[in-house]
């Protein structure tokens, strides 16, 4: 049996695990030397090294044989080198028998051109991967470790991935970034969660101290001054309201009460109290008045709720600050909401799992985020069980009832607020009709899990085997 709730997690894919658990010595065995620049350069990019160039006369330099011999040939320079460097062997051979391949004679003599134009043997060039100089070195004797001593002190120290995990909004979220080792990550990153708890506190409907809640008892009574943050997400929230022809409506928590989306209880609500309660929905009866920033609900009983929208407006914010206060690359996971920026330690971009709901495979395919927000809906966290039909704890605004039929919708936009009201609606609005809403968008994508584990993606979502 599919049990979604486990089965849905997105996983970040750390390959890096594998390499910090070989020791240095076989580390070594993954030492070799690189003839094709444009790969080393390649590699160097994609794996975060530098590009070490090896100037050598193999079979006539003696200085040459005596600093591969010392250096190049040690353990610990084979294990730094595993770790650290692309190492390309720029050869020149004088006798025949040692003769390289034309291709490879003229690829050297290039090299030899643009980085040891005074024709220096032995000398080694240290390269960053966009292939400028970092330092030289000539041989010395002494062995290897000088020599590595030297190239760590040009190396720029690497970037380091910090994550910290907590619970806010009744969700678990996660915060990972990636920063050079002088910035104190962990210290950002409690800041992060301390600005995700202030907003939790603004828009919370459970704190009866909070501005919603007093926008949420003063209905049918009088209008509501509040922040213009919390004014701008109301907002926000009803521009989506239109855009999504009201599938997406706060005002769905007027009736919100009636259902218990826990698992407690098999009852449906009678039909006369779900159609008492369905006409307090509608996003056109929040009232907003831009002049003094109140918000007034026009009904007795109405309410208003960010549930499908609070957590990735929270992670928006937490990236917001993060990249404020100099952060360069990161994910924040509210609760299976995500949004990413920059690159991983190792990577071009955030490798985000697709869990396989037939579970055959741990993913059926990965979606690659570069500064993009991917966030999903779905009916494996909140449920309610009705004669053995399991409906989502989403809300369809036009008749009350909670919506069945599919299993999970993600949106990929750049911003996560926007994802999130997004995939709640068109979790609404159902696989064929949210699919022909979605192309229309611009920026917007979405993949689309039925009940019957089929698997429907928009016009340019694009999925990765790996
Ligand atoms: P999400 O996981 O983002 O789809 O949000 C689901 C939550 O949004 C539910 O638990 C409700 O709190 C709230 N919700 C349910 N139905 C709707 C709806 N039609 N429009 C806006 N919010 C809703
Ligand atoms: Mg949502």
């Amino acid at each position: 049996m599919f049990t979604p709730k486990l089965n849905f997690k997105f996983t970040l894919v750390m390959s890096w695990l594998l390499l910090s658990i070989v020791s240095r010595a076989q580390q070594s065995a993954f030492f070799v030397w690189e003839t094709d620049f444009e790969h080393a350069l390649q590699t160097a990019k994609k794996e975060d090294k530098s590009v070490l160039l090896y100037f050598s006369g193999s079979d006539w330099c003696k200085p040459c044989m005596k600093m591969k011999q010392e250096i190049f040939n040690s353990v610990s320079y084979k294990s730094y080198a595993a770790q650290n460097l692309i190492s390309v062997l720029v050869d020149f051979p004088r006798y025949k028998r040692n003769a390289l391949p034309n291709e490879q004679i003229r690829q050297n003599e290039q090299l030899a051109a643009t980085y040891n134009e005074k024709g220096i043997f032995p000398l080694a060039v240290l390269l960053n991967a966009s292939g400028q100089i970092i330092a030289t070195a000539n041989y010395k004797p002494g062995g290897s470790l000088p020599f590595l001593a030297y190239l760590e002190s040009k190396i720029k120290p690497k970037n380091q991935s910090t994550t910290h995990s907590f619970a806010a909004m009744g969700s678990p979220f996660e915060i990972t970034i990636v920063t050079s080792p002088e910035v104190n990550a962990n210290e950002l990153i409690a800041k992060a969660e301390l600005e995700i708890r202030r907003i939790e506190k603004l828009i919370s409907s459970w704190d009866h101290h909070s501005q919603t809640s007093k926008i949420n008892t003063n209905a049918g009574l009088s209008p509501v001054k509040v922040d213009t943050e919390l004014y701008g997400l109301i907002e926000r929230s009803i521009k989506v309201s239109r855009l999504t022809g009201g599938a997406f409506d706060i005002s769905f928590a007027s009736i919100n009460h009636i259902y218990t989306f826990d698992g407690s209880t098999n009852d449906m609500p009678s039909e006369e109290e779900v159609s008492r309660s369905v006409q307090l929905i509608n996003y056109k009866d929040i009232l907003l008045n831009p002049l003094d920033t109140s918000v007034f609900l026009k009904k007795v009983g109405m309410k208003i709720g960010f549930g499908a929208i609070g957590k990735g407006y929270a992670a928006n914010m937490a990236k917001k600050f993060l990249i404020n206060n100099g952060v360069k690359n990161g994910i924040v996971n509210a609760g299976g909401d995500l949004c990413a920026w920059g690159a991983p330690v190792n990577g071009n971009s955030w490798k985000i799992g697709i869990a396989d709901p037939s579970k055959e495979k741990p993913f059926i395919a990965y979606v690659d985020l570069n500064d993009l927000a991917m966030v999903t809906s779905g009916n494996y966290e909140r449920f309610i069980f009705i004669d053995n039909v399991k409906y989502a704890h989403i809300i369809d605004p036009r008749t009350g009832h909670p919506v069945r039929g599919l299993k999970s919708v993600s949106i990929v936009c750049p911003d996560a607020e926007l994802a999130d009201a997004l995939a709640t609606a068109v979790f609404v609005i159902g696989a064929k009709n949210g699919l022909a809403f979605v192309n229309q968008l611009e920026n917007v994508e979405c993949l689309i899990i039925d009940d019957n584990n089929k698997i429907m993606l928009s016009k340019n979502m694009r999925l990765n085997e790996e």
